[in-house]
């Protein structure tokens, strides 16, 4: 049993993974398919990158992000999602192999798939011309207990970093609901809050300032590998435009 299953491991759901593993928590992601920004042909809009950043680069970066941090991952896709005796069950269908898994808590950051939420009542679906969105409170929670919902899903502004800041603040609804005692994900340099008599809170870090060099140096060395070369993968075309492009060839 895992304390936290992400359903989707695009935008939103690698994000809710960094800081629900980063709390502690026990974190799988199972993911199926591609982040639609893989779609995107360079992404100007993200802070932090002056000239904007290759899309599928960033998508890599921000898993291995999570990977360090200590996610789990699995390929499948999420078919089914009910309530077990102890927490939710999830139903994944693999390449070849279907399993159950159990989890105290689930993230839905599956954009666009909620095809499995349609048979619980507690759980509000709302469809808007095709696309269906999973109603949440002002903090992610959805009507199941134990379910949250993040990202475009939760009928967020189509932009990555909203995507991004929605699956972080709702993994922080998650982590104040659990046993977690949790107060600010920081680090901070050694005696900030110590040399001020107070104890670091829970959730933060104080670390010397040779912790920082070398925590600075390593993450040089994987931007410096990450940007050496141009990112080999294509821009996903739109499927319409593909089956028109191959109609018209012929
Ligand atoms: C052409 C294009 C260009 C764009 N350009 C920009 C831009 O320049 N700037 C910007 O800010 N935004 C841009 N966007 C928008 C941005 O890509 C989205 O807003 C963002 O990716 C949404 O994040 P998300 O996590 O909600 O969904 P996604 O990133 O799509 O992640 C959803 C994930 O869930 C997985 N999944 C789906 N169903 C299941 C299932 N049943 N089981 C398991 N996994 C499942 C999917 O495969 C995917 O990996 C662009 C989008 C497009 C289409």
């Amino acid at each position: 049993m895992t304390d936290v299953l992400v359903i989707g491991g695009g935008v939103a759901g690698l994000t809710a993974s960094i800081f629900t593993a980063r709390a502690g928590l026990d974190t799988l992601v199972v993911s199926h398919g591609e982040s639609i920004l893989k779609r995107n042909s360079h992404l100007e809009n993200v802070p932090g990158f002056p000239a904007g950043v290759n899309a599928r680069l960033f998508l890599e970066l921000t898993r291995e992000q999570a990977e360090r941090n200590g996610v789990s991952f699995r390929e499948g896709r999420v078919s089914d999602l009910s309530s077990g005796e102890e927490g939710l069950l999830v139903r994944v269908e693999g390449a070849d192999s279907e399993e159950t898994l159990s989890t105290e808590y689930a993230i839905a950051a599956s954009w666009s798939d909620s095809d499995y939420l349609d048979d619980i009542e507690e759980v509000g679906l709302t469809k808007r011309g095709s696309k269906v969105y999973v109603d949440i409170d002002d903090f992610g929670r959805t009507g199941l207990d134990g379910l949250y919902a993040a990202g475009r899903i939760a009928e967020k502004a189509h932009q990555t970093v909203v995507c991004a800041g929605h699956g972080s603040e709702v993994a922080l609804t998650l982590i104040d609901d659990s046993d977690v005692p949790f107060y600010h994900d920081w680090v901070a340099p050694e005696g900030y809050f110590t040399e001020r008599g107070r104890e670091v809170p829970p959730g933060c870090e104080e670390i010397t300032e040779e912790e920082r060099r070398e925590r600075e140096a390593a993450s040089r060395e994987v931007m410096r590998e990450a940007f050496a070369e141009p990112h080999p993968e294509e821009p996903t075309q739109h499927p319409s435009v593909v089956a028109a492009r191959e109609e018209d060839e012929g």
